[in-house]
């Protein structure tokens, strides 16, 4: 079993800095996505592989060991057993990685290896397409935004603190190019997921959005515990009720009343807790307002 808490949003919103303070907070591995492609990259440059070479590529794809190791608080990047923690965010891989990510078998074989990494661990995990195409069923989505002028000033403040001197214009300029490329994309195309949560960052402070985000954690957590295991013919009739919701079905009232007994027959008979059953008749049924219970 797995906890997954799927991060995305366009460039410059400030998915690394909240991702990892979250997952601080919640104890969740913050697994480092773009990392596995900086590895790819690299591994590409040291064995003088261009983009054009598909076939090289592939066989380069199956011999490639990538691993994640953690040390004295320190994250640390092993690409067959070598430690390449600096050397993937060298100037060469930062010039290449981008183009070398829009490679569908690059992709695909990521996507396999992050959803292989997460395996067995609770996770939080950013990048552009974790809640719509590696973890569609993640426990928890949210798509983090913030305008694109917003977005060009938080890199330029960025940038000045590291005594990096590019104009804001230029910053925004180049802001907006990757949004046209990742929004049009045909490989991995920005998108927010339909049951994500919609973060606008614009005029929230860092600690405002962490906050934010560890409350929904915090529900999604209680979420997957109680909606966990249940007895089959209950999972059947909440499916049942949430489709019959979804495509305002006529039949919607008997589906509630069988939800109702189903969930009463669960308790009664001890298949689940009361605090699951209060849990699942609040959330599926107290608030239905047309309907007394
Ligand atoms: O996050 P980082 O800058 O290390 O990511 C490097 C590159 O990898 C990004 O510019 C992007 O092109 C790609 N990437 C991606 N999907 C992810 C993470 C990163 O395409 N989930």
């Amino acid at each position: 079993m797995s906890f997954i808490v799927a991060i995305d949003g366009p460039a410059g919103a400030g998915k690394g800095t909240i991702t990892k303070l979250v997952g601080e907070r919640m104890k969740l591995s913050n697994i480092d996505t773009g990392a596995t492609y900086r590895c790819v990259t690299l591994a590409m440059i040291k064995q003088g592989i261009k983009l054009e070479e598909k076939e090289k590529i592939l066989s380069l794809l199956n011999k490639i060991d990538i691993e994640f190791q953690t040390k004295d608080g320190i994250d640390y990047v092993y690409l067959n057993g070598e430690d390449v923690s600096k050397e993937i965010r060298s100037k060469d891989v930062n010039e290449l990685v981008s183009q070398v990510s829009h490679i569908p078998e690059v992709r695909k074989n990521m996507a396999d290896f992050q959803r292989k990494l997460a395996e067995g661990r609770n996770v939080i995990m950013e990048g552009r397409d974790i809640g719509t195409n590696v973890f569609p069923n993640a426990n928890l989505k949210i798509y983090l935004d913030a305008t694109p002028e917003e977005r060009a000033n938080r890199r330029l403040k960025q940038n000045e603190e590291q005594g990096i001197n590019i104009p804001y214009e230029e910053i925004l300029e180049n802001i907006k190019f990757r949004d046209h490329n990742d929004l049009t994309s045909t490989v991995a195309p920005l998108k927010r997921a339909e049951d994500a949560v919609y973060i606008d960052s614009t005029n929230m402070t860092i600690p405002e959005v962490v906050d934010k985000i560890v409350e929904e954690v915090e529900r999604a957590k209680v979420e997957s515990l109680y909606e966990v295991g249940l007895p089959k013919y209950l999972q059947h009739d909440i499916d049942q009720f949430k489709k019959g919701l979804e495509t305002e079905d006529h039949l919607l009232d008997c589906y509630f009343d069988e939800l109702y007994g189903s969930i009463n027959s669960a308790y009664y008979s001890n298949e689940i807790s009361k605090k699951q059953a209060d849990y699942l008749r609040f959330k599926y049924l107290f608030n239905r307002e047309d309907k007394e219970i």
